[in-house]
This record gives C-alpha cells, sequence and structure tokens, in this order.
C-alpha cells in the first residue's frame, strides 16, 4: 500500500477524531489494520474511529453504501453488513436442482433480504460480518433484494465491526398472517389466539418454558412459539409488534419474546369460533406463502398415482413394500394397509397429498377388509387401483392439513378429506354432453 494512496483516508481519520492522534499515529495504526488484521480501508477507518471515539458520518471518501441507501435494480453495489440469518435451500433451475442460501442482512440503517445463488465457495454464517463488492439488487414486494451473482467478491470482516445490538430493524412490517414470510425481519400482526400451551424445553443447556399455539385472522391460521410468558389466553385479539418470522420445516410460524410489545386489543374482529372455521384458500396463495399450516384446499382429483390402494407394509419399519420386499428389511411378510397418493388442482396449482387409511376407506366407501376380499377375488391387489381410479378420478375434494413445499412443489399430509360433489364425472358428462349440444 503506497504512502500516497493512504493519505486520504489518514485525512479522514483525522478529521473524524479531531485532534485525538497525530497524523502519523493514524497512518501507523491504519497500516497494522490493514496489513496486520487484513481489514478493508473502509474497515480499518471504521474500526479506529470506533476505538478512539470518534464520528464516523464524517468519513467523505467512503467506498461503501448503507443498506439503507441501496435501491432497486442497481447493477453493482458495495457495502458491509451483518449476516443476521443464513438459510440454506435446494431450488431446481432450469431441469437442475441446485443450493442456495438466503436470509437477512443489516447494518445500522436497516436489514435487507439477501440470497447467494452460487454459494460454494462463499458460505455465509449468521454472525459474520462481511464486505461486499460487486452485488447487484432488485426489488420484491416493495422491498430492496441484494443479490450475490458470479461477479461479487465477499470478505469476511472482524465480527466486531457490526455488532448484533447495531443492527438496525426498522419499524416492524405490518402483516397478515397470510402475507407472513421466512426471513422478513420485524413484523406486527393482529391476531386472535386460538390456543396456547405451554412447554418445556432446553435452550442451550437451560431449562425454559414456552407458550406454542395458534393464532388466526381472516387470512389464515399460523402457529406461534412464544419465548416468554405473555400470559396468553385463547380468545384474546393480540397485536404483536416486533416479531419474526421462520419457516419450520417450510411452513412459516410467528416467533416473538420479550423483545416484543404485545397489546391486547378491544375492536370488532372475528371471533375464535369464524377463525376456526375452515375457509378455502386458493393452492396459488399457499404456494406464495411457501407452505402454510392448518389450510383446506378445494380442488380436482387429477390424478391418483401408482403406490395408491391396497399395499403391504414392513411389520418393522411400516415402509410401504415393493414386491413383498422392504428397502431395509428385505423380504418380509408384511401387514396390508390402504392409502391414496394424489393430485389435487384447483385451477390456481396443484398440490400433492396422501390419504391414510381412515381417509382412503371414506373417500372410496370400502373397508380396508372389504378391500382384501376384494384382491383376493380377483387374485390381483391392483383390482383396488382400479376402482380407485373409478371412483376417484375428477372428483372435487376438499382436504385440510398442512402443506410443505419443495423442489418438487407442495405436499400435503391430509388430516381431514370430503368429496364435495356426489359424483362430478357425471357433472362434466352432462356438462360435455351440453356443450356438444349448443355447438
Ligand atoms: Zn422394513
Amino acid at each position: 500500500m503506497g504512502e500516497n494512496k493512504l493519505a486520504p483516508h489518514v485525512e479522514d481519520v483525522a478529521r473524524a477524531l479531531g485532534s485525538k492522534l497525530s497524523e502519523e499515529e493514524i497512518e501507523s495504526e491504519l497500516k497494522e489494520y490493514i496489513e496486520v488484521y487484513k481489514l478493508t480501508i473502509p474497515m480499518a477507518k471504521k474500526t479506529m474511529v470506533k476505538k478512539h471515539g470518534g464520528d464516523a458520518s464524517a468519513f467523505t471518501t467512503g467506498f461503501q453504501r448503507k443498506l439503507a441507501e441501496l435501491r432497486p435494480n442497481e447493477p453493482n453495489v458495495d457495502f458491509v453488513a451483518r449476516v443476521v440469518t443464513a438459510n440454506d435451500k435446494t431450488i431446481e433451475a432450469k431441469g437442475e436442482k441446485r443450493r442456495i442460501m438466503y436470509g437477512l442482512l443489516g447494518d445500522d440503517t436497516t436489514t435487507l433480504p439477501y440470497t447467494v445463488w452460487e454459494p460454494e465457495g462463499m458460505q455465509l454464517e449468521k454472525g459474520d460480518v462481511v464486505s461486499v463488492k460487486g452485488a447487484y439488487t432488485r426489488e420484491y414486494r416493495g422491498r430492496v433484494e441484494v443479490h450475490f451473482g458470479n461477479r461479487v467478491t465477499v470478505r469476511r470482516e472482524d465480527p466486531a465491526t457490526i455488532d448484533a445490538s447495531d443492527v438496525a430493524q426498522g419499524p416492524p412490517k405490518v402483516v397478515t398472517i397470510n402475507q407472513i414470510r421466512d426471513s422478513m425481519g420485524y413484523i406486527e400482526v393482529k391476531a386472535r389466539v386460538l390456543s396456547v400451551e405451554p412447554k418445556d424445553v432446553t435452550v442451550q443447556g437451560e431449562e425454559k418454558t414456552i407458550y406454542t399455539g395458534t393464532m388466526a385472522d381472516q387470512t389464515g391460521r399460523i402457529q406461534f412459539t412464544a419465548w416468554s410468558d405473555f400470559h396468553l389466553k385463547p380468545g384474546e385479539l393480540v397485536k404483536i409488534s416486533k416479531a419474526t418470522a421462520k419457516s419450520w420445516r417450510s411452513i412459516p410460524q410467528v416467533n416473538f419474546d420479550d423483545r416484543a410489545e404485545l397489546l391486547r386489543v378491544k375492536e370488532k374482529f372475528p371471533t375464535a369460533e369464524e377463525l376456526s372455521r375452515t375457509s378455502i384458500v386458493p393452492i396459488s396463495d399457499v404456494a406464495q406463502r411457501g407452505g402454510a399450516a392448518d389450510v383446506s384446499v378445494r380442488g380436482t382429483i387429477v390424478e391418483v398415482r401408482d403406490g395408491s390402494g391396497l399395499i403391504m407394509r414392513c411389520q418393522e419399519c411400516k415402509r410401504a413394500l415393493q414386491k413383498g420386499t422392504c428397502k431395509v428389511h428385505g423380504r418380509v411378510e408384511g401387514y396390508p394397509d390402504l392409502r391414496i397418493k394424489a393430485v389435487i388442482d384447483d385451477g390456481t396449482g396443484s398440490v400433492s397429498t396422501v390419504f391414510g387409511r381412515e381417509i382412503t376407506e371414506k373417500l372410496m366407501g370400502f373397508t380396508l377388509d372389504e378391500c382384501m376380499d376384494k384382491a383376493r377375488q380377483a387374485m390381483n391387489f391392483d383390482a383396488v387401483k382400479d376402482s380407485l381410479d373409478e371412483a376417484l378420478l375428477f372428483r372435487i375434494v376438499d382436504i385440510g392439513g398442512n402443506v410443505t413445499a419443495d423442489a418438487y412443489g407442495l405436499s400435503m399430509i391430509a388430516k381431514e378429506a370430503e368429496l364435495v360433489t356426489p359424483d362430478s364425472k357425471e357433472d362434466i358428462e352432462t356438462l360435455l354432453v351440453d356443450l356438444e349440444e349448443t355447438k
């Protein structure tokens, strides 16, 4: 590092520190940070000013910008930020599966979501302070997002440069339950508590009581975890500010602790009973949310997949047997079971689902024993699959349960299912005839 190259920065620091240090002292200390501690120049300057108690905003030779200054669609941005959250996700792009990282970055002005498109060699960890060059920005739902593309360089800095407590959270984003997504920073949500129960957990070796439950507004229901005791009771209408959202098995949940502000609200709002009643949501909504807890969708059964019907399961691990063979335990006796693997489509999207024995019996109108008889008579296990196709294909069904999302799309473990129309195939045939006749 040439002397004259450093000169403007020495002046900068001198300005920020007033007469606390001589220029010689500043220069040698800056050099030490840069050469010995391998800090970038801006970091070295900032660290020095912080250490000696000056005003870093006096810097004129700035390289980097604050996160709050970033605008959408900037092709090339440099900044220093703390990694507030770091998550992994596998996505499918152009038919190939790839791993990306996403989360929140923060500095003392704001927090912004980020995505790292090629995390190999650029693994970010929560708590890292990084100086980033050559990132770009986009806008999503009115918020600037930072993207790490293939031109970006990332350098780790001393984590003390931006302490966790220095990270500005900004005003919480006011959201309804269907808008809640993973890692969106502080949120404010108004909802009615439907259920709550204490749970004893161990957090970092410490016994702790947390409170988990469900809350709801007109747009949906969501699981929550309160990490401190707010004396929540079922039926209460609350406004929670400075909560955060985190996904668990791809379903967003609300978390809050004693940093959150919780107000009991008295106003006109649907009752717990009204909110508990199932309301049907479009599948595209669930897809946008990246999964959801306890939702109901109404759609047409467009596919009854192979592996549906009468199956045999391994006594030991309950896996479905393939030709009398368990993947883990080899050739085993097995016991019979019923299931349906189906695809439901509502015109806005589709969801794969698996119905267990109870629901399968109800939808099909046959018990497991009756199915066994049927299979024995036909001497064919697939006989049941055929009658499933017959009974269910193109029928309209309401299903409820938790929906998760992954690279293959949405899947629901159905807790309940009900056929809506007596037999929509007849309806469809009638409709087709009608169409023929009106031609
Ligand atoms: Zn097994």
